[in-house]
């Protein structure tokens, strides 16, 4: 796909951008939401009616019925979620539409449909519960939903876990192997009980008796930026900073969690440097923009990145431009807005709706 804004838009300051912005937000009132994840730019979250992780935005989403116009500054399956979960008279933008996520695109529906098929073979597929990670297409939200699973997010993943254990024997997790794994270790799973799911061998490189014997069967899929971090990385903060706590998203693998002091989600992770004592020193394993903001917030505790060398930035959140959205609010007309068609929408929202019950 190829996106480029028009002239206009690419040669304006961006504080002409920012004025443009704040005249459509008054224009369009209540019309209009803005929704931004954690992981935008500074300059982006400033315009945000909500600021959240992938999870808190979908509850707001669900929840809002008066807005008509939902300008979704995240990624595309963000958007796409947002659609689903509103109702028909509601417009979901995603201002950037190269705005992507390189985890779900690691799960292609084709692969997940032929390893539930195979799984199927081996074991009775009633018995397998499958949960899909936020970061999917719709289409595999619909599977998922049509196959009686949920939706997990990395601030539900232990609930969606215990909850699909309590109905079935084995779960099919997809597509964050690291989120599935750190999950289910907390939860007492030894690692033998958790197989990995590799999408480019046959037979997803299992034997039959792993799958017979697992009980999670995690999908080959991982987050680039999250697994930047390593446990040297961990290390060697502690060695130079005797007092550090460091604080990873799950998505991070599992030898830099065990070593971290606390994992979890965005909202975890915000709430924690909010909750820290002033004075405390924070490094932390996520997405750049949000420890900018973290330490930008707490200027009395020292608050930055684990690794000290890598930039660890999500460069699909960091697509979404001033100039995007300024576009998107004075241009919705005559974009396309993010729509998922019948029956994918029903089936995915029976997923997402369990997922919202659940925490
Ligand atoms: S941070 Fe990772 S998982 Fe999140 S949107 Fe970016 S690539 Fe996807």
């Amino acid at each position: 796909m190829y996106f480029t804004l028009p002239k206009e838009y690419r040669e304006a300051t961006a504080d002409d951008m920012r004025e443009r912005i704040r005249a459509a937000k008054k224009r369009l009132g209540k019309k209009l939401l803005i929704l931004t994840h954690h992981y935008q730019r500074v300059e982006v979250v400033e315009f945000g009616d909500h600021l959240g992780d992938s999870y808190g935005l979908s509850k707001i989403a669900a929840a809002q019925k008066e807005a008509e116009i939902i300008v979704f500054c995240g990624v595309h399956f963000m958007a796409e979620s947002a659609d689903i979960l509103t109702g028909a008279h509601q417009m979901v933008y995603l201002p950037n539409p190269l705005a992507g996520c390189p985890m779900a695109d690691m799960a292609e529906m084709a692969d997940v449909l032929a390893a539930w098929e195979y799984l199927g073979e081996i074991v009775d597929t009633k018995k397998i519960m499958p949960i899909s990670y936020m970061n999917t297409a719709a289409g595999l939200k619909a599977f998922t939903g049509r196959n009686g699973g949920l939706i997990c997010t990395s601030s539900n993943a232990d609930a969606a876990l215990k909850w699909a254990f309590q109905q079935r024997e084995k779960v099919f997790f997809f597509p964050d192997q690291h989120l599935g794994y750190n999950t289910g270790k907390k939860m007492g799973l030894s690692p033998e009980e958790m197989v990995i799911w590799d999408f480019s061998r046959e037979s997803g490189g299992l034997t039959k008796e792993q799958i017979e014997k697992a009980k999670v069967i995690l999908w080959k899929g991982h987050c680039h930026v999250h697994t930047n971090f390593t446990a040297e990385q961990v290390r060697e903060v502690r060695e130079k900073y005797p007092d550090v706590k460091v604080i990873v998203h799950p998505e991070c693998p599992p030898e830099v969690v065990d070593l971290a002091d606390a994992s979890g989600s965005t909202a975890f992770i915000v709430k924690y440097c909010e909750e820290a004592p002033p004075g405390s020193t924070i490094a932390i394993g996520t997405e750049i923009n949000l420890i900018n903001r973290m330490a930008l917030t707490y200027p009395d505790k020292t608050i930055f990145e684990l690794s000290g060398q890598t930039c660890p930035v999500c460069a699909n959140m960091y697509r979404t431009t001033l100039h995007d959205v300024a576009y998107t609010l004075e241009h919705y007309q005559d974009i396309k807005p993010i729509h998922v068609p019948e029956p994918t929408r029903s089936e995915a929202l029976l997923a997402l709706e369990k997922m919202l019950e659940i925490i």
